[in-house]
């Protein structure tokens, strides 16, 4: 029976990421999943300028631009009338992580990319046609049996990571509570392919928040564009999919002469977090740790974000460096932080969801007095873990500036830790520090770029620490600081560029 370094199961968005930051890393990884091909229904169709930045890190985000759109046009939130109560801002087409702050596309295109991904590295499996069907935890290992195309089948690996989604299998063995955030809504959802220019439809993401039938309109890639509509008291779900009831629902915007249904399914959206996301070897990421309604875009980019986070610190314990202890920072860490995009979405759902149309006029009344709202998306912290500092921006994600190179940050970072500052400040720290630094691959880069200068005078440091996946681990005042902080940084880490 082989030994795999981890073994994850299903090659969803998060299963997919994880296997391809990890196959960067050189670990052996397989990935076991139920189907034989992507699933084909309408999910994602969003995400962040960060989870661009994770595919960049992982190689990929010339292969992802080209199958994705950067969305310019921003979110709209219209009432009944037609009039915007609220608009998302960030549509400048270079935000803080060197790309768009959004982008669209077609999931299963994207998780396309996200496989071929795989290829690259010999060290990682995918077996599609492969359900796992039981777990059994060992001291040093995790034996999973698995329901393969040609019958059943054993594996072993040191961690396993379950990355299957919302009824997760991994979940359940651990015995983890999902935590439930209030918000279970059925939804219908399908995409439809224009054959002809349709210009009454607009290029932003419009939330229709009508009382009489809550919608979502977005221009996805292409020629594609999705609808998402609430099913009201009294809807059969079943009547609700067929093709005459979809061009009833559609008539105001579009015809059968202008359009093709692709695929429609009802979905019930949730609202939900899990406690507990790792015991001893197992881990959980994705859909199966946390489930947000769809309204910001943000649960598939909530499991990238988690398997950033989760890579780096599997590489580092899988090779020793550091006591595993270090995985119980992954939950605390990214717990609190995705629950404030989960919290955003179920409030945004509230406005969304209005049905009553009393209730609907107070809300439409309050948002006119001021002209459309504009809101952010939220740029949480991580919570406690391995960062130090009272005050923000520790433990948020540091922005990627181009440098005087024109290359992007990342790019001269790698997979490492990194240290920016004035470089007075970076020369005179001791001769500890040094040794720790070289130790752990850290890279230095000496604040000689204004953006780079500007960011720390703007946050009054002379320099600061970044972990691998971005996330800032401190700021320093003076070089005793970066003494300081360099106590956090794990052990003879020798990670490559
Ligand atoms: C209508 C809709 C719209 C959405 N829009 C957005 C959006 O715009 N932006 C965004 O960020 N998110 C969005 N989401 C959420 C996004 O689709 C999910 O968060 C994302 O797919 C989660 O990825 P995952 O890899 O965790 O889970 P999944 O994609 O569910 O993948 C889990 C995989 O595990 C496999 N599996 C399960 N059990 C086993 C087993 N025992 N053995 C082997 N394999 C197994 C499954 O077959 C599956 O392939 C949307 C979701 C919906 C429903």
């Amino acid at each position: 029976m082989s030994l795999f370094d981890v073994a994850i199961i299903g090659c969803g968005p998060a299963g997919a990421t994880l296997a391809n930051l990890l196959g960067q890393y050189g670990l052996s990884v397989l990935v076991l999943e139920r189907e034989t091909d992507i699933y084909p229904l309408p999910r994602a169709i969003h995400f962040d300028g960060e989870v661009m930045r994770v595919f960049e890190t992982a190689g990929l985000r010339e292969q992802v631009e080209a199958i994705s759109r950067p969305g310019l046009k921003g979110m709209h939130f219209n009432n009944a009338q037609g009039q915007t109560l609220m608009i998302r801002a960030g549509s400048a087409p270079v935000g803080p992580h060197g790309c768009a702050n959004n982008h669209y596309f077609h999931q299963p295109e994207l998780e396309a990319v996200l496989r071929q991904g795989l290829l690259r590295y010999p060290s990682v499996q995918l077996r599609a046609g492969h359900e796992v069907q039981a777990i059994e935890e060992g001291d040093q290992t995790v034996t999973l049996h698995v329901q393969g195309r040609d019958g059943p089948d054993t594996v072993r690996a040191r961690y396993v990571v379950g990355c299957d989604g919302a009824r997760s299998l991994v979940r359940k063995h651990m015995g983890s509570k999902l935590i439930d955030l209030g918000l279970h809504q059925p939804w219908l959802v399908f995409d439809v392919r224009l054959k002809t220019e349709v210009p009454q439809l607009p290029e932003h993401t419009v939330q229709h928040c009508d009382p009489a039938r809550p919608m979502t309109y977005c221009n996805v890639t292409g020629n594609r564009r999705r609808w998402e509509i609430m099913l009201m008291p009294g809807d059969d779900p079943e009547q609700m999919v067929l093709p005459a009831h979809l061009w009833k629902l559609l008539e105001r915007w579009v015809t059968p002469e202008q359009a093709d249904i692709e695929r429609a399914a009802i979905y019930t959206f949730h609202s939900v977090i899990a406690q507990g996301w790792r015991r001893g070897r197992l881990l959980i990421a994705g859909d199966s740790a946390h489930q947000t309604p769809p309204f910001l875009g943000q649960g598939m980019c909530a499991a990238i974000r988690d398997t950033a986070n989760l890579a780096w610190k599997l590489d580092a314990v899988l090779r020793g460096q550091v006591d595993d202890a270090l995985l119980d920072s992954y939950e605390s860490e990214r717990s609190p932080h995705v629950r404030a995009f989960i919290d955003l979405a179920v409030r945004l759902g509230n406005i969304i969801q209005t049905t009553d149309p009393q209730a609907a006029r107070q809300r439409d009344e309050r948002f006119k007095a001021g002209g459309p709202e504009i809101f952010h998306l939220p740029a949480p912290r991580l919570g406690p873990g391995l960062w130090c500092g009272q005050e923000p921006p520790a433990a948020q994600i540091f922005p990627q500036p181009a440098l005087a190179d024109a290359r992007l940050l990342d790019s001269a970072i790698g997979r490492n830790f990194a240290v920016i500052g004035q470089r007075a400040a970076l020369e005179a720290v001791s001769l500890q520090t040094q040794e720790r630094w070289q130790d752990c691959g850290m890279v230095r880069l000496v604040a000689e770029h204004p953006e780079l200068e500007h960011w720390l005078q703007q946050h009054g440091a002379q320099a600061v620490m970044l972990r691998p996946d971005r996330y800032i681990l401190g700021l320093a005042n003076c070089s005793s600081d970066l003494d300081r902080l360099s106590d956090l940084l794990p052990r003879r880490l020798a990670l490559a560029v």
